[in-house]
């Protein structure tokens, strides 16, 4: 789908995938005008197929357009897209348990120019695969590095949003994690150093017996859908869930004393992972046995349950393909 100034939205086509060409002017290229958005389809157990809480990625995707100087699509627009393409071919939806199918819906500048401004033209893609289970062998708890040198996003900033710079921006700290040994980088706030804000790609839990906690939203991570979701689902089975402020010395601390039973990463591709170790340049210890936890795989197999259709979908979260 095309935004022109002007003219608004038009020109919706279902086209075969294939590269585009793109101007080396480009406003994209040199500006990084660009939004995205990540949500998976699954197979019912009917055979229909559902996608889960599209009207939530519509909703943050208006969010990063407003950030990032960009045209609104209609969320009736950003879910009849992704409609159409999974109905251009159902069976591509996997059939088996975790399996899904991954749509990516994106925006860029297409306007050709070099002035730093907000661009005239846009274009709205959506692109899918198929993903299989995230953990085939079983679940597996991810290492983590504290990155202490690097910030993701700071107060005003572009946080929030699911823009290409953020990650583009990660990718340095991504690697520093790797060099120590670590799956992935935890991130933390920019003035202190010290407050738990969020993962490369996924929302945090902690676990302090049958109460979980999730950092509160700043400003300066990302709304996951997971993480909200989880809120809701935890309170469901009998938790109490809250937003809440964690830091480095707190994690380390209630971990040794006990208190702190569990922590879990959340997200779209990995729905939920446990953290079994952390690392930062003056620490490293074990999270708990370093084992995944009863809590964490509780609600791991409470939001598949539902988004797989073997749970019943109570806040009207699945959206079946008309
Ligand atoms: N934080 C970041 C930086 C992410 O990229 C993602 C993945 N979209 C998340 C958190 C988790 O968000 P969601 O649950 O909506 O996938």
């Amino acid at each position: 789908i095309k935004w022109t100034e002007g003219r608004g939205w038009h020109d919706a086509e279902l086209v075969p995938y294939a590269p585009l060409s793109i101007d080396p002017a480009n406003m994209t290229l040199h500006y990084a005008q660009t939004i995205f958005e990540g949500l998976k389809a699954y197979r019912q157990p009917d055979g229909t197929v559902a996608t889960f809480r599209p009207q939530a990625n519509a909703e943050r995707f208006q969010a990063s357009a407003r950030r990032m100087a960009m045209p609104e699509l209609p969320t009736e627009l950003f879910i009849e897209a992704c409609d159409a393409l999974i109905k251009q071919d159902s069976a591509w939806v996997p059939n088996s348990g975790e399996a899904s199918l991954y749509l990516r819906p994106f925006m860029f500048a297409s306007e050709v120019g070099l002035g730093v401004r907000p661009a005239n033209e846009f274009l709205f893609m959506v692109i899918a695969s198929p993903a299989g289970a995230y953990f085939p062998g079983g679940v597996k708890p991810v290492s983590v590095w504290l990155s202490e040198e690097y910030v993701r996003a700071v107060k005003g900033g572009t946080g929030a949003a699911k823009t290409g710079g953020n990650y583009a921006a990660s990718l340095v700290a991504q690697a520093q994690a790797a060099s120590h040994g670590c799956d992935q980088v935890v991130w933390l706030d920019a003035v202190e150093h010290r407050w738990i804000e969020e993962m490369g790609g996924m929302n945090l839990y902690f676990v302090y017996g049958d109460r979980i906690v999730t950092p509160e939203l700043t400003g300066s991570l990302l709304p996951g859908i997971t993480r909200d979701s989880l809120l809701t689902i935890a309170r469901d089975l009998g938790y109490t869930a809250e937003e809440g402020r964690i830091s480095t010395e707190d994690w380390k601390r209630d971990n040794e004393n006990g208190t702190l039973t569990e922590v879990f990463a959340c997200g779209t591709a990995a729905v939920i992972t446990p953290v079994g170790s952390v690392k930062s340049e003056r620490a490293n210890w074990t999270q708990g046995d370093g084992e995944p936890g009863e809590v964490t795989m509780k609600l791991r197999k409470a939001l598949l349950d539902l988004q797989t259709g073997h749970r019943a979908d109570t806040h009207g979260w699945m959206h079946p393909l008309g």
